[in-house]
């Protein structure tokens, strides 16, 4: 198994810069793929070009390390922060992402600096917001 989808790797999905374990189970493998194929990959079609992961699966451990939330949806395999590279393109990205996308939250983190996208396999709520 070394693809979650066509452009995401097993390694860029639990990549972590923190010395710790970071491995899905089969059922956050299995979260990791929907999001991927239901809010990743449209993304990258519609924005053509190479996305930055900059985290996605993350274990307790990961999840504690870098401080986020212990409710947050990387702890599931759920979520996907994504960027362009570029805050311009972000804003142009989530824009798209907002209005064409089913999805549980979509999170302008920063001022664009980088998207947040979540998708879980119950009801999603369709939730736009901002983290400034
Ligand atoms: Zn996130």
């Amino acid at each position: 198994m070394d693809r979650i989808s066509e452009h995401i790797t097993f390694a860029e999905a639990t990549h972590t810069s923190k010395k710790l374990p970071n491995i899905p189970s089969n059922k956050e493998l299995e979260a990791m793929k929907l999001v991927a194929l239901l809010c990743f990959e449209p993304m990258r079609k519609w924005y053509g070009k190479p996305l930055k992961i900059n985290s996605f699966f993350r274990s307790a451990e990961v999840n504690k390390a870098v401080g986020g939330a212990s409710t947050s949806q990387h702890l599931f395999g759920e979520a996907i922060d994504l960027t362009t590279g570029s805050k311009e393109e972000n804003k142009k990205l989530f824009e798209w992402a907002k209005s064409h996308l089913t999805y549980d939250q979509i999170i302008n983190e920063y001022d664009y600096s980088w998207i947040h996208i979540s998708y879980r396999s119950g009801r999603n709520r369709m939730q736009v917001l901002a983290i400034k």
